[in-house]
Formats: structure tokens, sequence, C-alpha cells
């Protein structure tokens, strides 16, 4: 896909990784709908970009994203790719048992991950898609996942949704290729982001010597890789890990 001129919505798009792929799209003569949960962020970022405007939607809400990619499609009149970006932490043990004492993760802390970070990327998957196949002119979704989707300490629910979000990705590509509809994911490694900074700094240092690069990587770095998944029209389904080799 020629990315000039195209209408690209991106989630989590007020900060962080998914500033940066707006930054890097629009670069590249995109248009894009910026959307995220906070009205003056999302619009604070959106000033910063020409071509592009805010949305305030949640991602893990229904009605809201329904709402949100109809009034995009009204705005921009098509759409033609996503990236599903938005996406929570909130880390712990499956159970902690220590002087007899049990603590279990709750269903809540579970479930609150897997709603924005799983449920989050089907519900905006889904509403792109229909808008695209409606019009007839295909298009290019991107999931974000992560290096933890394999399974890591500490993140049941994290891992579990960005699994579930590489499974969706090749899913959509077998479902969708005859609209002319790509999909394409990217797992990142330990990137310099607001997520990450919230780390405590033993974990934030460990985590960037895991790499064999030896250093965490740039927001830039996956906008890069998220614009290449856009121009390569015979990607398809498939995860690429940007990650400096790192292990988990
Ligand atoms: P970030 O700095 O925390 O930014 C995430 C953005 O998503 C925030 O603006 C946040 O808004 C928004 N958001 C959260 N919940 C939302 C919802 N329900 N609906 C709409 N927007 C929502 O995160 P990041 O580091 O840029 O990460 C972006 C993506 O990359 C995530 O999917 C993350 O899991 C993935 N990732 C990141 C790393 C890394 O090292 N940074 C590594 C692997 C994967 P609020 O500020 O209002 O919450």
């Amino acid at each position: 896909m020629d990315i000039n001129n195209k209408v690209i919505v991106i989630t989590g798009a007020a900060r962080g990784l998914g500033l940066a792929m707006a930054e890097y799209l629009a670069d590249k003569g995109a248009k894009i709908a910026l959307v995220d949960m906070d009205f003056e962020s999302v619009n604070h970022a959106s000033s910063m970009i020409t071509d592009s405007k805010g949305y305030v939607c949640n991602v893990a809400n229904e009605s809201e994203v329904e709402q949100v990619f109809e009034q995009i499609k009204n705005d921009f009149s098509r759409i033609d790719g996503l990236v599903n970006n938005a996406g929570i932490l909130k880390d712990g043990l499956l159970i902690k048992y220590k002087d007899g004492e049990m603590n279990k993760m709750s269903l809540d802390q579970f479930q609150s991950v897997i709603d924005v970070n799983l449920s989050g990327v089907f519900l905006c998957g889904r509403e792109a898609a229909s808008h695209m196949v409606r019009s007839g002119q295909g298009g290019v979704i991107v999931n974000i996942s992560s290096i933890s989707r394999a399974g890591n300490f500490g993140q049941t629910n994290y891992s579990a949704a960005k699994a579930g979000v590489v499974a969706m990705t090749t899913a959509w590509a077998q479902e969708l290729a005859k609209f002319d509809i790509r999909t394409g994911a990217i797992a990142p490694g330990f990137i310099e982001t607001e997520m990450t900074a919230q780390m405590p700094q033993k974990a934030y240092d460990m985590a960037a010597q895991m790499s064999p690069l030896k250093r965490m990587g740039t927001p830039q770095e996956i906008a890069q890789a998220v614009s290449f998944i856009f121009e390569n029209d015979f990607i398809s389904g498939r995860v690429i890990e940007v990650d400096g080799g790192t292990r988990i």
C-alpha cells in the first residue's frame, strides 16, 4: 500500500508508540485519526500532526468503538488502515503465597487487561474491516502484540492477551484476504515509553541488558516496522519481532 493520502486509524495514539506511529505515517503523507481515552491529550497530540483529527474512545466499549469508526468514516470519507496499539499493564502473580497467606490475582485484574488488550483489538478490527469491506477498496490492519506473548513472569493477563492478538492476526488474514485486506502484527521488546518508565529502576536496567544490543528500543523503530507492514503487499497474517534479539 502506498501510504500517501491514505486514512489510518491509530488507537492509543495520544502518546508513546501510538504517537510515534502517527508522526511517522503522517510524514509519509497519511491522514491520521488518533483515538485515545483523554480528550485533552489526544487533541494535543493531533495538534502536532498535520492532516489529523483526535477522537475520544475507550476501545473496550463496543458502542463507543462502533460510533467512533462511523464518525471517522464520515469525517475522512474512507478508512484504509488501522493500528491496534492501545494497551495497558496490570502485572501481578497468579498467586502469591507467603507465611501461610495466599493472595490471588483477582478476576478483575485479569479481565481488565483482556478487555482493553484483546477485546479492544477485536472490536476495532471488526469495525475497521466492516468499513474497508463496504468501501471495496481493501486495507491493512496492524496489531501490536508483545515479546510477552510467549508467556512472561507476572503477566498472566498481559501475556494471554498479547498471544491472542497474534492468533487473531492470522485468522483475519485468512478471512479477509478475499476483500483485499492484509494484516500483520508486531511484537516489540522493551521500548522507551511511559509504559516502561513505570518499571522499577532495577527492572528497567535489567530489561535493557536482556537485549544482545544492550539497550531499549525507540518508538521510532516500532513505527518504522508498522510502516513496513503497510507498504509491503506480500506481508499478511504474520508477526514481526522488533526486540533487539531479546528472549524472555
Ligand atoms: P503507553 O505509553 O502506556 O500508551 C498507551 C496509550 O493507550 C495511552 O495513551 C493510553 O491512554 C491509551 N489507552 C489505554 N487504554 C485505552 C483504552 N481502553 N482505549 C483507548 N486508549 C487507551 O503505552 P506504549 O508503551 O506506547 O505501548 C503501546 C502498545 O505497545 C501497547 O499495546 C503495549 O502493550 C505495546 N507494547 C509496548 C512495549 C513497550 O516496551 N513500551 C513493549 C511491547 C508491547 P491513557 O494514558 O489515558 O491510559
